[in-house]
């Protein structure tokens, strides 16, 4: 175990679905699990949002705790880029410590695994080269609620992508100091995944740690029986031989010192 983090976490705030917490039973049981450094992160989708962001941050501020506690976002970012509801003054004026993005579906009505691996890559490369977000989400995570829906072949094979993109990928990340997300909630405890796409996923983890990426490590937990899954991603980790070095922590966000020059 590396210390108890956790930089992936829901509130009842923004209503994501499930038996989301209130952020006292969040801080309450990240305590119970060991935990040391955590963050709250809702989504933000739409600017008048903004305002039960304000009231997040009033909970975290109002809640004592023993742990280290950021206030942190979760961005969309659909490939076609359309205006995000963030910029660097709702950052300041929020006072969110820092931001995660990334895709959250494919974009796609009808199935081509070609364009869909495309469209997702070249929206992780732009998500981990905006200045203002410090960590790339789940990468390769999909609903599988949307591809039942929409009649696709479940997404259960990573060899599919390319070798050259996951580096070209990894090293947009590394080279704008922005950190990829390793989430147990979306990948390592997604029931939806075979034990052989969490395979693969170990080997695209190793891939990251041997090109010198930061990793976040994130329960992504929608409700408080989720907020374990941070010691399972932490346990694979240390399974896997990822060394410390190798882990993100919020102060070393791109986004803070943007904001302190
Ligand atoms: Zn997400
Ligand atoms: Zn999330």
């Amino acid at each position: 175990m590396f210390g108890g983090r956790d930089y992936h976490i829901h509130t009842g705030h923004i209503g994501c679905g499930g038996n989301t917490a209130t952020v006292a039973q969040i801080f309450r049981r990240c305590g119970e699990l060991g935990l040391a450094s955590i963050a709250i992160t809702d989504h933000l989708n739409r600017l008048d949002q903004l305002d039960q962001h304000k009231a997040i941050r009033a909970d975290i501020e109002n809640n004592s705790t023993d742990m280290e506690v950021f206030f942190g976002v979760e961005l969309d970012i659909p490939p076609h880029m359309a205006p995000l509801p963030y910029n660097k003054v709702i950052k300041e004026n929020l006072g969110f410590h820092f931001a995660i993005g990334g895709v959250h579906g494919t974009y796609l009505d009808t199935y081509d695994l070609t364009t869909l691996i495309d469209l997702q890559h070249q929206a992780m490369c732009k998500t981990a080269a905006d200045p203002l977000i410090d960590v790339v989400v789940h990468p390769w995570w999909f609903s599988k609620n949307e591809f039942d829906k929409k009649g696709f072949p479940w997404f259960d094979d990573l060899s599919v992508v390319p070798q050259d993109l996951h580096l070209e990928f990894i090293r947009t990340a590394v080279a704008n100091e922005t950190a990829i997300e390793i989430n147990a909630g979306a990948i390592y405890c997604n029931p939806t995944y075979s034990d052989r796409f969490k395979e693969q996923y170990n080997d695209y983890v190793q891939l990251m740690v041997s090109e010198g990426a930061r990793l976040s490590v994130c329960s992504d937990a929608h409700s408080l029986d989720h907020l374990e899954r941070a010691l399972v991603a932490e346990d694979i980790l240390t399974n896997i031989g990822v060394p410390e070095e190798s882990l993100w922590h919020p102060a070393q966000g791109r986004s803070m010192r943007i904001l302190e020059q």
